[in-house]
């Protein structure tokens, strides 16, 4: 592929690339522009443990704050970025964030575990653990304090070059994650052999859990199959207590969901964490009357 230093200094990768397409070019140059721009924020959802009520991570969750086209939701540009190799600068970028807020919160009482996303375009890059490893030094954080969350899909394009990238993050220390569990291919598979420590139970089993007996079902026999393999796991889209209690009882470790909090910026997550002891007794109740 060609790789060219645009205006702003950003690299950009002309990988398939429709060129073609005016559409598309006008958008990567504003996606680039965006970046100098301060348009790009990186969001917190956080992650409680079901069990204590405590917070003990969040999720890096990207945002476009566009100057016309208003708050542009990550489904409608990450998979562009992703087409047009663009997604690698998106992910430094957002480790950069990470990375810089995590001391933060550490300094305030807030050691938390933050997870980023990461795409195929990410796997693919052999040169990606040192870059990590890199900005771990620069910013003095130990590789536990960064988790990363793959998908399966992202993994099938090319496995074995996937997984060398994932054995050689995990030997660096940096905690895996599986998003999205049960709506990819060959699960068991790529669980047995990938190092993972986390699965996260895609939200569409999660959603109506306290309703549909079918997904009750696919959601008690996940944590179950996660427990014996020694995986955490974490439903995402809990959105109300039923969900939350139901969960509780089927023994999931950790819970994610609108019932706690939608993502927020991260300028006001440390305020939201803070928080958090009095908002858990507001929402669950006193730890006894949880149970
Ligand atoms: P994901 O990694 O599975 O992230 C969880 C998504 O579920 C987020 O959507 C979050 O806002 C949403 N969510 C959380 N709790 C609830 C809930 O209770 N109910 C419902 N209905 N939704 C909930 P979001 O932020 O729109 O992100 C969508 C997807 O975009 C993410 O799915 C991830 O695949 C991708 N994405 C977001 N940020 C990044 C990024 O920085 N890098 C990469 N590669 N992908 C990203
Ligand atoms: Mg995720
Ligand atoms: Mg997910
Ligand atoms: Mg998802």
């Amino acid at each position: 592929y060609a790789a060219k230093r645009g205006s702003s200094g950003v690299m950009v990768y002309h990988e398939q690339l429709d060129s073609g397409s005016s559409q598309t070019l006008s958008l990567l140059s504003d996606l680039q522009r965006a970046i100098g721009a301060g348009e790009l924020r990186v969001f917190l959802q956080p992650k409680i443990a079901l069990g204590s009520g405590e917070l003990v991570g969040a999720e890096a969750l990207l945002r476009w704050q566009h100057p016309t086209r208003g708050m542009v939701p990550p489904l409608d540009f990450i998979p562009f970025a992703e087409q047009t190799g663009f997604i690698r600068h998106l992910t430094l970028w957002v480790i950069d964030e990470i990375l810089r807020i995590s001391p933060q919160l550490a300094a305030q009482g807030h050691a938390l575990s933050l997870a980023v996303n990461l795409s195929t375009r990410d796997l693919m890059d052999l040169e990606l653990p040192d870059k990590i490893g890199e900005r771990l030094a620069r910013f003095a954080v130990p590789p536990e304090a960064l988790k990363l969350e793959i998908t399966e899909s992202a993994i099938m394009d090319d496995p074995q070059r996937a997984e060398s990238v994932l054995a050689r993050l995990h030997a660096m220390g940096l905690p895996l994650s599986i998003d999205d569990f049960g709506t990819g291919y060959s699960s068991l598979a790529y669980l047995k052999r990938l190092p993972v420590k986390e699965l996260k139970i895609d939200r569409s089993f999660v959603m109506h859990l306290d309703r549909e007996d079918g997904d009750h079902k696919i959601v008690r026999s996940t944590i179950d199959l996660a427990h014996t393999l020694g995986l955490e796991v974490v439903a995402e889209g809990v959105e109300n207590l039923a969900i939350w209690q139901v969960l509780r009882g089927l023994g999931c470790d950790l819970a994610q969901g609108y019932f706690v909090s939608r993502p927020l910026p991260a300028d006001q997550f440390e305020a939201w964490a803070t928080a958090w002891p009095q908002q858990r007794e507001r929402l669950l109740g006193q730890p006894e009357a949880a149970l």
